[in-house]
Parts: structure tokens; sequence; C-alpha cells
């Protein structure tokens, strides 16, 4: 191990400082504060290690994005070449430069001639921006300026900048900054455990997905442009939509010539199995946004990709594309990312997630959790998965604290040195493709236990 970057402090004086000058996400800033922040100082494969040597086997990739694992050499070399060769250039006006053009020649080959046309940028937040802007300029050069509207559906997860945090359906995060934005609508999310009722998954899937038709008829379809989601929701709960849904919404938007666009952030690259999760639910989006494990979080990239149908139509009749990000195919980006599918296609990890560590953990957690009293389900596929907190699991009722259940259960997991992710009552995991045998074995076994001591204090 080389030496630390930075000379070491104590804990106590690097949460202080944190929490002088932080707003983290997603949490009550004076509460942390008093708590203060776990501070991370190195990882490699699957595990993290804090201030004060304790080890964590990472069962969330960082936030879904650390696909490779820590630490990859492979990944530091590239970067560190392409920092010698070309440290910067960018995509205005008449440049490119050789590392974006040879990312985007792989992306291309593994998406298949359909797609044809990228935009890049260093976030899923702004791969969704980029796509309410190209989704309506589309429409426009087609002579349909009227589809302005974009669908998104309720507790779903497209970002966290105005657009993006728009085309989200998180109530609570409307509130800060008076959104949506006009011209952006929500239609039903396809949780059956929470909403299904007496139907069955798939009759509760249809009905979910023939919200958005009903939607589209009301809004009118000269009005819609597009509809926006991720094939299974992240951040609401790796929530899996019924058999079905999927075929259900793809029928709809062409009946209604709807765009379809996939926000593949958390599913690209390998996570179920498959290069892309749309792959995995067998439909055809055609924009589709991505980030996370183009680079496995080793430095920031997203993009929005394009079906040839949207980008040759941009390229042969849109004019001057009016919009461009400094940062847009940065080289180092490109070469890491590069650097990331190599490793991801070296090391068999997307067919490895399809074949044998996804069945295995999927296996695992359903051994662990089937007859857990606190669980009434578990989801899944390849190396993401939610167990379910449900209070009675004959009618499926829910707990009604059990955000503070999940979240005892992940703080218990910290403790144990398991990092899993508390939402919607559920408890979620993504780790890692690199994950073997014995750390899903140490992963679940750890969730078991932090299941369990939640458990003793409920029941
Ligand atoms: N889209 C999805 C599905 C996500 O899960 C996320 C982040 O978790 C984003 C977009 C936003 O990506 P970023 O945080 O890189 O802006």
């Amino acid at each position: 191990m080389n030496a630390p970057h930075f000379p070491h402090r104590a804990t106590g004086d690097y949460q202080q400082s944190d929490a002088a000058h932080h707003l983290h996400a997603f949490v009550d800033q004076k509460a942390l504060n008093s708590e203060g922040a776990r501070v991370m100082v190195r990882g490699e494969g699957v595990y993290l290690w804090d201030n004060d040597g304790n080890r964590y086997i990472d069962g969330m990739s960082g936030l879904w994005c650390t696909n490779v694992g820590y630490g990859r050499q492979e990944l530091i070399d590239a970067a560190s070449r392409q920092m010698k060769e070309l440290s910067y250039y960018n995509m205005f006006f008449h440049t490119t430069h050789p590392a974006v053009i040879e990312l985007s020649e792989r992306l291309f080959s593994l998406l298949g001639d359909r797609f044809s046309h990228v935009v890049y940028t260093n976030s899923g937040s702004e791969a969704n921006e980029v796509l309410i802007r190209t989704v309506r300029r589309y429409w426009d050069i087609m002579g349909k300026p009227g589809k302005k509207v974009l669908i998104g559906r309720i507790n779903g997860y497209h970002g966290s900048t105005v657009g993006s945090a728009s085309l989200g359906g998180m109530a609570f995060m409307h509130e800060m900054g008076d959104l949506p934005i006009p011209n952006i609508t929500h239609v039903d999310e396809p949780y059956w455990y929470a909403n299904g009722g007496d139907l069955t998954p798939e009759a509760f899937g249809k009905r979910a997905a023939l919200s958005l038709e009903r939607k589209i008829l009301e809004l009118g379809a000269d009005r819609v442009g597009a509809f926006v989601a991720e094939p299974f929701q992240g951040a609401g709960g790796m929530i899996f939509p019924p058999d079905g849904y999927w075929q259900e919404i793809q029928r709809i938007c062409r009946q209604y010539d709807v765009l379809l666009c996939a926000d593949e952030v958390i599913g690209g690259f390998g996570r179920t199995g498959e290069w892309f999760a749309h792959r995995h639910f067998g439909f055809e989006p055609d924009l589709i946004c991505i980030a996370k494990g183009l680079t496995s979080g080793y430095v920031p990239m997203g993009g929005l990709l394009m079906s040839r149908q949207v980008g040759e139509a941009l390229v042969e009749r849109g004019g001057v594309y009016a919009h461009g990000l400094t940062y847009s195919g940065h080289p180092l980006a490109a070469a890491v990312a590069l650097a990331n599918l190599d490793v991801l296609e070296k090391d068999h990890l997307v067919e490895r997630t399809k074949n044998d560590t996804g069945p295995y953990l999927q296996r695992a957690l359903r051994e662990a959790f089937a007859d857990h009293p606190l669980i009434g389900e578990i989801q899944g596929v390849g190396a993401v998965a939610a167990i379910q907190f449900a209070k009675n699991k004959a009618t499926r009722e829910r707990f009604s604290d059990e955000a503070e259940l999940t979240w005892h259960s992940r703080t218990v997991g910290f403790e144990l040195g398991a990092i899993v992710r508390s939402t919607n009552g559920r408890l979620i995991v993504a780790p890692p493709l690199v994950i073997d045998h014995a750390q899903i074995d140490e992963l679940v076994g750890k969730m078991r236990q932090a299941v369990d001591a939640t458990a003793k204090k409920v029941l």
C-alpha cells in the first residue's frame, strides 16, 4: 500500500471541519453534525477503510458505481497516461480527440446498430438535463413542436438538478426549489408490494403501465414527447416491475409516437448481468442515460445515448445543436471509461454477474431472508437486490415506522462492517461486480445479523 496522499488527522478533527463546511446529500445536516460523518480513507476491491482503520465490505458499490471495485491499476494507469498526453481538450465547435472517439466506438459496438450518437456529460443528472432539451428539440425539427411534455414516474429518481429532479417523482425533492418545472408530469410506479392490493403482480404491472396511456390520452398525444423511467427503480427502493410491464409500456410509447427513454445510470454496465438493464427486461429504448458504471465512479462521466432515428434526425435536419459542457467527453474520463470497459470485458464481469455471482447473491439473500419474520419480499437480479420489510407477510402490511427500522438495520450493518442502504421500507444492495462467493457470504451474513438485531427490537 502507498503512503496516504494526505497527512493523517484525527477523525474528530476531520468531522469538525466537515461539519463546518459541508451540506451532505439527503440528510438533516444539523443532526449529522452532532454525530459526525464517517471518514473514508481507502478502498481496494470490494472493501473500504475508514480513518480509524475499520474495514467495510461495500454492498452498495459507493453509489451503485464502482462496478470494477476500488483501486484497479488499469484505470489508474489509463488516467495517468492520458493526463500526461492530453490533460484536457473539448468538443466545442470543430475539435475532438482520440480518447473520446475510441470510447464512442466501443459503446456503440456494445449497443448495436440501432444506436448512433452520444452527448457526454459529467453526471447522471446532467444526462437527464440533456435528455429534456434533446427530446424537445427532436420534436421541433420533426415538425411536432407541441410534443413538449415529458412523463416520469412517481418515486422515480433521475438526479438532483432542476430538470432531472423534476423528471424524478420524489415529492420531498420537489419541495426544494419549486419543482417540477412546467411540462413534466408523472404516472404510477410499478411497485406491486406497496400498491398492488389484491391484483396479481402481472395484472398490477399492466395497470401501472396503463396509467401512462391514460395520461397520454388526457394530455393528448400531440403534446407528449417522451416517457422517462429507470428499468428498475434504484433510489426509490430497487423496485423491479412485474413481468410484462415494460412490454406494455413499449406498446404504448410506439402507439402514441412517444420517445421511450431508459435511465440506465444505475442499470448500465453489467449490474443486472446484461450490459444494459433494458435487455434484461426486453424492451428497446430510443434514448438512454448513462453514468456511474461507465467509469466505475473513478472520475465523473455520463452521457445521453441516442438511437439512430433521433441522432440522425438531429444531424440531418437539426442545424445547430445549441448545447455544450466544458467537460463533455473529457479525455481523462474517456480514457478511464475505456480502461473500465476493458476490465469488465477482460474479467468477464458481466457474464459472471449473469451466470455465477449474480445467481449466487440472489440465492444467498433468499436463503437468509425468505423465512425471516421482518422480511416480506426479496427482489433482484444479478448484482442488485432489495429486501422489503413487512409487518404482515400475508397481507403485505408495512410497518408504520419502517423508515426507522430499515435505518436501524443499515446502521447496525455499518457497525458490523457491511455497507447497505435503507430506502422506502427496504434494505438494498448492489455490490461491485468483482465480488466473489466468500465476500457475498460475508455481506449477506452481516445483513442477516443486522436485520436480526432490528427484529430483536421490534418482535
Ligand atoms: N439517474 C439515476 C437512475 C440515478 O440513480 C442517479 C443517481 O443515483 C442519477 C440519475 C443521477 O446521477 P448523478 O448523481 O451522477 O447526477
